[in-house]
């Protein structure tokens, strides 16, 4: 690796290749800030530079793995002290923004909060939102193809990536810059890189497609009966709301009881109710989105399938009822604890809880489990603690042999990394698999990139 390094210094510059101490003081993960192991941290400033790391690598069969802003939850950027660190973030400028196509032309290392403010500033959106927004980098958004708060409305990062640039493991650049939505021309060469984790190219540049920045928002947090009444509410909400329903955040009673216990978050609704639901609605009709969303809800107030609701009347409001479902960091106070990203068909949700919630009784007596989610995607969210530190693989199989049967997976939108990759097979067939490592194989022949990861 010696030999190696010091070329890459020669080339790029002493201030792109980080040794020894100013390595160390790198995060080895999102919840270690410290210590990370790699041989190098190598920190190219352009497309170009990028391609040369990765062309002396392959010929060097030199291990690497990108990182970004850590805040995966998957191990995906796990590093060990014969591979390279590969960071971004000297590529971290936006390049263009284009308001007629409503596109913005990024580099990989930018933060996904500079790019929603930047978007905002010129009166446009774009949607992809999540609570790491600050540290979290668009190139780690596309590689993990980010999930987030308004999957619902416009959909996973996937659909929000018009055109991508990529180095592949042998240095050779894909660029597929393109700014229009419809492009059929053979394979759609991007997909490779969007959600495969690093695996198959390092994500340098890409298009993003805008919205137009909505003009209303309407924000309730509403408490129900029963997981019927919050399914029946969503449907209704869909149907009604003429397309702006951009949010529906489901939480159990006990995930809204760690939120709301005292010192923490204020509770807007009583504690005594066995479901909660955070639902946004964002349109651009001024005249009617207001009249629309209390049509929707009054009736289901009246019906009883709302039980009490509480509307933002102000920012700051909405703020505090987004802090009852993104202060997660709370589940931290469970201790030990093992957290959960996966998804199934709705109708079968509440089935699922409540015999994940027996089984994990039946095995340790008194289990805690949290279960809260993005409800419109299908995504579940669970939290277990049952008192026992080394319960990991046992809790793990609970919760994730049971998708089988519902056609689920066992990662919605956090990826599969090193956590997730002895349970792929739970949600993906023998066959799928080994064509997963057929197309590593063909584009990774000496297995350098983010090796180990997935499958
Ligand atoms: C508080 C919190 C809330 C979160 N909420 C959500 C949520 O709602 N929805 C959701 O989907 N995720 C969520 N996450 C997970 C996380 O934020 C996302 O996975 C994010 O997209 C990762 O971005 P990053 O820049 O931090 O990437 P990193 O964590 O640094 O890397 C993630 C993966 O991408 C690879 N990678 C990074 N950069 C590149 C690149 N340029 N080219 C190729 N591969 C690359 C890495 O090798 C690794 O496999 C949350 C995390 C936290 C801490």
């Amino acid at each position: 690796m010696e030999a190696l390094l010091q070329r890459l210094s020669e080339a790029l510059g002493p201030q792109a290749v980080l040794r020894g101490e100013a390595v160390r003081e790198r995060p080895v993960s999102r919840l270690v800030q410290t210590g990370c192991e790699a041989g190098a941290l190598v920190r190219p400033a352009s497309t170009e530079e990028l391609a040369l790391v990765m062309r002396l690598c392959h010929e060097a069969g030199q291990p690497v793995v990108p990182r970004a802003g850590m805040t995966g939850l998957v191990g995906g950027t796990m590093v060990g002290p014969g591979e390279i660190a590969l960071s971004l973030e000297r590529m971290n400028r936006i390049e263009e923004i284009d308001p007629v196509s409503q596109t913005m032309t990024v580099q990989a290392g930018t933060p996904l909060q500079v790019i929603q403010e930047a978007a905002d500033a010129h009166g446009l959106l774009f949607p992809l939102d999540l609570g790491a927004r600050g540290s979290a980098t668009i190139g780690g958004n596309i590689a993990t193809n980010a999930g987030g708060n308004k999957v619902l409305r416009y959909g996973m990062t996937r659909e929000m990536v018009l055109g991508l640039e990529a180095v592949l493991p042998d240095g050779q650049v894909v660029s597929s810059m393109f700014k229009v939505l419809k492009n059929n021309t053979g394979l759609d060469l991007k997909q490779l890189f969007i959600g495969t984790e690093g695996t198959l190219g390092v994500v340098t540049r890409a298009i993003l497609r805008l919205q137009p920045r909505p003009r209303t928002r309407q924000t309730v947090l509403a408490a129900f009966p029963s997981f019927e009444a919050v399914a029946t509410v969503l449907e209704r909400m869909r149907a009604g709301s003429g397309g702006s329903l951009s949010s529906y955040e489901i939480m159990w009673r006990d995930y809204y009881l760690l939120i709301t216990a005292p010192g923490r978050r204020p509770a807007p609704l009583s504690q005594e109710h066995p479901f909660y639901a955070l639902i946004e609605c964002e349109g651009s009709d001024e005249a009617a989105d207001d009249a629309r969303f209390q049509a929707v809800i009054e009736p289901c107030l009246d019906e009883g399938l709302i039980l009490d609701a509480v509307v933002a009347q102000s920012e700051a409001e909405r703020t505090d009822l987004w802090r009852i479902r993104d202060d997660v960091h709370y589940l931290k106070t469970l201790d030990p604890l093992f957290v959960y990203d996966v998804s199934l068909p709705l109708p079968a949700m509440a089935r699922y809880v409540t015999e994940l919630r027996q089984a994990l009784e039946r095995r340790w007596g008194r289990a805690t489990l949290i279960a809260y989610g993005h409800l419109g995607d299908g995504n579940l969210h669970i939290a277990v603690s049952c008192g026992d530190k080394s319960a990991k693989a046992e809790v793990e199989a609970l919760v994730y042999e049971p998708l089988k049967a519902f056609r689920g997976s066992v990662s919605a939108e956090h990826g599969i990394g090193l956590d997730k990759k002895a349970y792929l097979g739970v949600t993906r067939t023998e066959a799928e698999i080994a064509l997963m490592r057929a197309v590593k194989r063909a584009i990774d022949p000496t297995n350098i990139l983010n090796p180990g990861k997935i499958c």
